[in-house]
Protein backbone atom coordinates (compact mmCIF):
# COMPACT_ATOMS: atom_id res chain seq x y z
CA UNK A 1 0.00 0.00 0.00
CA UNK A 2 1.09 3.68 -1.05
CA UNK A 3 1.55 6.37 1.84
CA UNK A 4 -0.90 8.64 1.19
CA UNK A 5 -0.64 12.16 2.19
CA UNK A 6 -4.05 12.17 4.08
CA UNK A 7 -5.07 16.06 4.24
CA UNK A 8 -8.03 17.06 5.23
CA UNK A 9 -10.04 14.12 4.62
CA UNK A 10 -13.93 14.13 3.49
CA UNK A 11 -14.97 10.81 4.60
CA UNK A 12 -14.10 9.44 7.89
CA UNK A 13 -14.84 5.22 8.67
CA UNK A 14 -15.24 4.82 12.33
CA UNK A 15 -14.52 0.97 13.12
CA UNK A 16 -14.83 -0.64 16.48
CA UNK A 17 -12.70 -3.58 17.38
CA UNK A 18 -12.34 -6.41 20.16
CA UNK A 19 -10.12 -9.22 19.87
CA UNK A 20 -10.48 -9.25 15.86
CA UNK A 21 -6.96 -9.89 15.47
CA UNK A 22 -7.69 -12.99 13.13
CA UNK A 23 -9.48 -10.59 10.39
CA UNK A 24 -8.28 -6.74 11.20
CA UNK A 25 -6.23 -7.27 8.03
CA UNK A 26 -8.59 -8.62 5.66
CA UNK A 27 -11.45 -5.68 6.57
CA UNK A 28 -8.39 -3.18 6.13
CA UNK A 29 -8.29 -4.23 3.02
CA UNK A 30 -11.89 -4.66 2.17
CA UNK A 31 -12.98 -0.82 3.53
CA UNK A 32 -10.29 1.07 1.56
CA UNK A 33 -10.91 -0.87 -1.69
CA UNK A 34 -14.47 -0.23 -1.39
CA UNK A 35 -13.96 3.80 -0.89
CA UNK A 36 -11.02 4.44 -3.23
CA UNK A 37 -13.17 4.00 -6.49
CA UNK A 38 -15.21 7.21 -4.93
CA UNK A 39 -12.23 9.39 -5.22
CA UNK A 40 -12.27 11.06 -2.03
CA UNK A 41 -9.90 11.90 0.57
CA UNK A 42 -10.34 9.65 3.79
CA UNK A 43 -9.33 8.59 6.80
CA UNK A 44 -10.34 5.15 8.65
CA UNK A 45 -10.43 5.80 12.69
CA UNK A 46 -9.99 1.87 14.34
CA UNK A 47 -11.20 1.67 17.87
CA UNK A 48 -9.56 -1.32 19.69
CA UNK A 49 -12.10 -1.82 22.86
CA UNK A 50 -9.30 -3.13 25.44
CA UNK A 51 -8.70 -6.69 23.13
CA UNK A 52 -6.63 -9.03 24.87
CA UNK A 53 -5.57 -10.73 21.86
CA UNK A 54 -2.97 -9.30 19.29
CA UNK A 55 -5.92 -6.60 17.85
CA UNK A 56 -3.40 -3.64 18.94
CA UNK A 57 -0.31 -4.48 17.50
CA UNK A 58 -2.05 -5.87 13.69
CA UNK A 59 -4.10 -2.22 13.66
CA UNK A 60 -0.44 -0.51 14.78
CA UNK A 61 1.21 -2.32 11.93
CA UNK A 62 -1.63 -1.29 9.59
CA UNK A 63 -1.12 2.41 10.45
CA UNK A 64 2.31 2.08 9.78
CA UNK A 65 1.95 1.26 6.08
CA UNK A 66 -0.94 3.74 5.32
CA UNK A 67 -0.91 6.74 6.58
CA UNK A 68 -4.90 7.22 6.04
CA UNK A 69 -5.23 4.63 9.14
CA UNK A 70 -5.55 5.63 12.58
CA UNK A 71 -6.09 3.94 15.96
CA UNK A 72 -6.73 4.35 19.27
CA UNK A 73 -6.84 2.37 21.74
CA UNK A 74 -8.64 1.79 25.36
CA UNK A 75 -7.66 0.91 28.27
CA UNK A 76 -9.95 -2.02 29.18
CA UNK A 77 -13.49 -2.68 27.24
CA UNK A 78 -15.70 -0.21 27.51
CA UNK A 79 -18.39 -1.98 25.22
CA UNK A 80 -18.49 -0.69 21.45
CA UNK A 81 -21.04 2.22 22.26
CA UNK A 82 -18.49 3.69 23.85
CA UNK A 83 -15.60 2.57 20.62
CA UNK A 84 -18.40 4.69 18.46
CA UNK A 85 -18.17 7.82 20.12
CA UNK A 86 -14.21 7.76 20.78
CA UNK A 87 -14.49 7.20 17.23
CA UNK A 88 -17.19 10.30 16.12
CA UNK A 89 -14.49 12.26 18.49
CA UNK A 90 -11.46 11.67 16.74
CA UNK A 91 -12.85 11.74 13.12
CA UNK A 92 -12.44 14.75 10.77
CA UNK A 93 -14.42 14.45 7.79
CA UNK A 94 -17.61 15.67 6.52
CA UNK A 95 -18.82 12.70 6.49
CA UNK A 96 -18.53 10.23 9.16
CA UNK A 97 -19.32 6.55 8.15
CA UNK A 98 -19.29 4.20 11.21
CA UNK A 99 -19.71 -0.17 10.67
CA UNK A 100 -18.95 -3.01 12.36
CA UNK A 101 -15.04 -4.37 11.84
CA UNK A 102 -16.46 -7.90 11.28
CA UNK A 103 -17.68 -7.06 7.25
CA UNK A 104 -20.93 -7.43 8.62
CA UNK A 105 -21.71 -4.55 7.14
CA UNK A 106 -20.98 -4.87 3.69
CA UNK A 107 -18.15 -2.35 2.60
CA UNK A 108 -19.61 -1.73 -0.87
CA UNK A 109 -22.90 -0.05 1.14
CA UNK A 110 -20.32 2.76 1.67
CA UNK A 111 -20.35 3.47 -1.95
CA UNK A 112 -24.42 3.86 -1.83
CA UNK A 113 -24.63 5.76 1.44
CA UNK A 114 -21.97 8.45 0.06
CA UNK A 115 -23.77 8.80 -3.23
CA UNK A 116 -26.67 9.66 -1.17
CA UNK A 117 -25.26 12.05 1.11
CA UNK A 118 -23.56 13.68 -1.87
CA UNK A 119 -26.91 14.81 -2.80
CA UNK A 120 -27.16 17.42 -0.22
CA UNK A 121 -30.43 17.13 0.99
CA UNK A 122 -30.35 14.49 4.26
CA UNK A 123 -28.08 14.50 7.20
CA UNK A 124 -28.18 11.15 8.34
CA UNK A 125 -28.20 8.20 5.93
CA UNK A 126 -29.22 5.14 7.63
CA UNK A 127 -28.08 1.63 6.75
CA UNK A 128 -31.26 -0.87 7.61
CA UNK A 129 -31.22 -4.11 7.83
CA UNK A 130 -33.27 -5.85 4.74
CA UNK A 131 -33.69 -9.07 6.75
CA UNK A 132 -33.73 -7.59 10.53
CA UNK A 133 -32.64 -10.40 11.98
CA UNK A 134 -29.38 -12.49 11.54
CA UNK A 135 -28.63 -14.47 14.78
CA UNK A 136 -28.95 -18.20 15.75
CA UNK A 137 -33.36 -18.37 16.65
CA UNK A 138 -33.04 -17.21 20.32
CA UNK A 139 -31.44 -14.34 19.46
CA UNK A 140 -34.01 -13.10 16.99
CA UNK A 141 -36.60 -13.49 19.37
CA UNK A 142 -35.34 -11.86 21.96
CA UNK A 143 -34.46 -9.20 19.38
CA UNK A 144 -37.77 -9.18 18.50
CA UNK A 145 -39.43 -9.02 21.67
CA UNK A 146 -37.22 -6.30 22.48
CA UNK A 147 -37.78 -4.14 19.30
CA UNK A 148 -41.49 -4.65 19.81
CA UNK A 149 -41.19 -3.42 23.53
CA UNK A 150 -38.80 -0.70 22.78
CA UNK A 151 -41.57 0.75 19.82
CA UNK A 152 -44.52 0.55 22.15
CA UNK A 153 -43.06 2.37 24.85
CA UNK A 154 -40.58 5.08 23.56
CA UNK A 155 -42.33 4.76 19.85
CA UNK A 156 -38.84 4.77 18.29
CA UNK A 157 -38.64 2.28 15.08
CA UNK A 158 -35.74 0.20 15.70
CA UNK A 159 -36.41 -2.71 14.08
CA UNK A 160 -34.08 -3.62 11.52
CA UNK A 161 -31.44 -0.38 12.69
CA UNK A 162 -27.95 -0.84 13.06
CA UNK A 163 -24.88 1.23 14.10
CA UNK A 164 -24.10 1.25 10.18
CA UNK A 165 -24.72 4.98 9.42
CA UNK A 166 -23.30 7.75 7.46
CA UNK A 167 -23.28 11.34 9.44
CA UNK A 168 -23.27 14.63 8.54
CA UNK A 169 -20.53 17.01 10.27
CA UNK A 170 -23.46 18.79 11.58
CA UNK A 171 -25.27 15.53 13.41
CA UNK A 172 -21.43 14.38 14.41
CA UNK A 173 -20.56 17.51 16.01
CA UNK A 174 -24.04 17.49 18.19
CA UNK A 175 -23.23 13.63 18.79
CA UNK A 176 -19.78 14.78 20.56
CA UNK A 177 -21.43 17.62 23.01
CA UNK A 178 -24.12 14.76 24.04
CA UNK A 179 -22.52 13.63 27.97
CA UNK A 180 -24.53 10.98 28.87
CA UNK A 181 -22.60 8.17 30.31
CA UNK A 182 -24.69 5.25 29.15
CA UNK A 183 -25.49 5.35 25.52
CA UNK A 184 -27.15 3.43 23.04
CA UNK A 185 -26.15 4.84 19.99
CA UNK A 186 -28.75 3.84 17.55
CA UNK A 187 -31.43 5.37 19.81
CA UNK A 188 -29.66 8.74 20.07
CA UNK A 189 -29.15 9.34 16.42
CA UNK A 190 -33.13 8.69 15.72
CA UNK A 191 -33.18 11.25 18.78
CA UNK A 192 -31.56 13.80 17.04
CA UNK A 193 -34.00 13.70 14.07
CA UNK A 194 -32.38 16.02 11.20
CA UNK A 195 -33.07 15.13 7.65
CA UNK A 196 -32.40 11.32 7.02
CA UNK A 197 -33.02 9.01 4.10
CA UNK A 198 -32.20 5.20 4.52
CA UNK A 199 -30.44 2.49 1.97
CA UNK A 200 -31.58 -1.00 2.88
CA UNK A 201 -28.39 -3.37 3.09
CA UNK A 202 -27.94 -7.70 3.82
CA UNK A 203 -26.15 -8.41 6.47
CA UNK A 204 -23.17 -10.63 5.57
CA UNK A 205 -21.62 -13.57 7.49
CA UNK A 206 -18.74 -12.55 10.12
CA UNK A 207 -15.34 -12.60 8.44
CA UNK A 208 -14.28 -14.86 11.32
CA UNK A 209 -14.38 -15.04 15.29
CA UNK A 210 -17.79 -14.65 16.69
CA UNK A 211 -20.09 -12.22 17.93
CA UNK A 212 -18.57 -10.05 20.93
CA UNK A 213 -21.34 -9.74 22.98
CA UNK A 214 -22.43 -11.80 26.06
CA UNK A 215 -25.46 -12.04 27.24
CA UNK A 216 -24.85 -9.35 29.96
CA UNK A 217 -24.21 -6.71 27.54
CA UNK A 218 -26.87 -7.41 25.22
CA UNK A 219 -29.25 -7.25 28.80
CA UNK A 220 -27.11 -4.12 29.63
CA UNK A 221 -27.53 -2.09 26.03
CA UNK A 222 -31.77 -3.14 26.09
CA UNK A 223 -32.10 -1.77 29.36
CA UNK A 224 -30.27 1.66 28.66
CA UNK A 225 -32.02 1.63 25.32
CA UNK A 226 -35.34 1.46 27.00
CA UNK A 227 -34.87 4.01 30.34
CA UNK A 228 -32.44 6.27 28.35
CA UNK A 229 -35.30 6.87 25.88
CA UNK A 230 -38.47 7.19 28.33
CA UNK A 231 -39.78 6.80 31.87
CA UNK A 232 -42.81 4.31 30.77
CA UNK A 233 -41.86 1.60 33.34
CA UNK A 234 -42.28 4.15 36.05
CA UNK A 235 -45.88 4.82 35.04
CA UNK A 236 -46.25 1.39 34.76
CA UNK A 237 -45.48 0.80 38.14
CA UNK A 238 -47.74 3.82 39.31
CA UNK A 239 -50.86 2.38 36.55
CA UNK A 240 -50.02 -1.04 38.17
CA UNK A 241 -50.35 0.06 42.17
CA UNK A 242 -53.83 2.18 40.92
CA UNK A 243 -55.24 -0.81 39.77
CA UNK A 244 -54.42 -2.88 42.92
CA UNK A 245 -56.02 -0.19 45.34
CA UNK A 246 -59.02 -0.74 42.97
CA UNK A 247 -59.25 -4.17 43.15
CA UNK A 248 -58.29 -3.46 47.09
CA UNK A 249 -60.85 -1.42 47.67
CA UNK A 250 -63.98 -3.45 47.75
CA UNK A 251 -62.05 -6.00 49.54
CA UNK A 252 -61.38 -3.70 52.25
CA UNK A 253 -65.08 -2.81 52.53
CA UNK A 254 -66.01 -6.27 52.71
CA UNK A 255 -63.75 -7.38 55.43
CA UNK A 256 -64.51 -4.13 57.61
CA UNK A 257 -67.96 -4.94 57.49
CA UNK A 258 -67.37 -8.79 58.24
CA UNK A 259 -65.77 -7.87 60.95
CA UNK A 260 -68.56 -4.68 62.23
CA UNK A 261 -71.16 -7.45 61.43
CA UNK A 262 -69.14 -9.96 63.82
CA UNK A 263 -69.09 -12.80 61.46
CA UNK A 264 -66.04 -15.26 61.45
CA UNK A 265 -63.69 -14.24 58.65
CA UNK A 266 -62.34 -17.62 57.44
CA UNK A 267 -60.39 -15.62 54.76
CA UNK A 268 -56.81 -17.03 54.80
CA UNK A 269 -56.08 -17.62 51.01
CA UNK A 270 -57.32 -14.21 50.02
CA UNK A 271 -54.87 -13.27 52.55
CA UNK A 272 -52.02 -15.19 50.82
CA UNK A 273 -52.66 -14.16 47.61
CA UNK A 274 -52.48 -10.88 47.89
CA UNK A 275 -49.75 -11.09 49.87
CA UNK A 276 -48.36 -12.84 46.93
CA UNK A 277 -49.13 -10.39 44.06
CA UNK A 278 -48.59 -7.04 46.67
CA UNK A 279 -45.08 -8.42 47.07
CA UNK A 280 -44.52 -9.24 43.48
CA UNK A 281 -45.79 -5.71 42.48
CA UNK A 282 -43.82 -3.89 44.61
CA UNK A 283 -40.60 -5.92 44.48
CA UNK A 284 -40.97 -5.35 40.80
CA UNK A 285 -41.60 -1.88 41.10
CA UNK A 286 -39.01 -1.21 43.30
CA UNK A 287 -36.26 -3.04 40.86
CA UNK A 288 -37.49 -0.42 38.03
CA UNK A 289 -37.17 2.61 40.50
CA UNK A 290 -33.87 1.33 40.96
CA UNK A 291 -32.86 0.67 37.08
CA UNK A 292 -33.44 4.42 37.08
CA UNK A 293 -31.58 5.49 40.06
CA UNK A 294 -28.33 3.32 38.68
CA UNK A 295 -28.79 5.37 35.62
CA UNK A 296 -28.64 8.40 37.28
CA UNK A 297 -25.84 7.24 39.58
CA UNK A 298 -23.51 6.85 36.59
CA UNK A 299 -24.75 10.13 35.05
CA UNK A 300 -24.10 11.99 38.33
CA UNK A 301 -20.46 10.61 38.56
CA UNK A 302 -19.80 11.72 35.48
CA UNK A 303 -16.94 9.54 34.84
CA UNK A 304 -15.45 9.86 31.10
CA UNK A 305 -17.28 6.97 28.89
CA UNK A 306 -13.96 5.62 28.08
CA UNK A 307 -10.06 5.91 28.83
CA UNK A 308 -7.79 5.61 26.11
CA UNK A 309 -4.26 4.12 27.13
CA UNK A 310 -2.24 4.61 23.55
CA UNK A 311 -3.15 6.22 20.02
CA UNK A 312 -1.32 5.52 16.88
CA UNK A 313 1.56 8.17 15.57
CA UNK A 314 -0.83 10.86 13.57
CA UNK A 315 -0.57 11.01 10.05
CA UNK A 316 1.73 14.04 9.56
CA UNK A 317 4.19 12.65 11.84
CA UNK A 318 5.55 10.07 9.44
CA UNK A 319 6.35 10.65 5.92
N1 LIG B 1 -17.28 -4.73 19.69
C1 LIG B 1 -16.61 -3.81 20.48
N2 LIG B 1 -16.71 -3.94 21.85
C2 LIG B 1 -17.46 -4.91 22.45
C3 LIG B 1 -18.17 -5.80 21.61
C4 LIG B 1 -18.06 -5.68 20.23
O1 LIG B 1 -15.92 -2.92 19.99
O2 LIG B 1 -17.51 -4.95 23.68
C5 LIG B 1 -17.14 -4.59 18.21
C6 LIG B 1 -16.76 -5.89 17.49
O3 LIG B 1 -15.37 -6.05 17.43
C7 LIG B 1 -17.37 -5.67 16.11
C8 LIG B 1 -18.60 -4.83 16.40
O4 LIG B 1 -18.40 -4.24 17.69
O5 LIG B 1 -16.52 -4.95 15.26
C9 LIG B 1 -19.86 -5.65 16.37
O6 LIG B 1 -19.74 -6.67 17.32
P1 LIG B 1 -20.25 -8.15 17.08
O7 LIG B 1 -19.95 -8.60 15.70
O8 LIG B 1 -19.72 -8.98 18.20
O9 LIG B 1 -21.82 -7.93 17.29
P2 LIG B 1 -23.04 -8.53 16.43
O10 LIG B 1 -22.65 -8.48 15.00
O11 LIG B 1 -23.21 -9.90 16.95
O12 LIG B 1 -24.15 -7.62 16.77
MG1 LIG C 1 -20.97 -8.75 14.03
Amino acid sequence: MNVVNPGQPILSVVLPFYNEADHVGRVLTAIPAAIEPLQLPFEIIMVDDGSTDGTWSELQTLCHRDARLQAVRFSRNFGKEAALSAGLAKARGQAVITMDGDLQHPPEVIARLVARWQRGDVDIVDAVKRHANRGGPLKNLAATLFYTLHRRLTGMEMNGSSDFKLLDRRVVSVLNTMGERRLFFRGLCDWLGFRRDLVTFDVADRVGGRSKWSLKQLLRLALNGITAFTSAPLHVTTGLGCLFLAFSAPLAVQTLYMKLTAQAVSGFTTVILLLLMLGSAILISLGIIGIYIAQIFDEVKARPRYLVSEQSETGEGRS
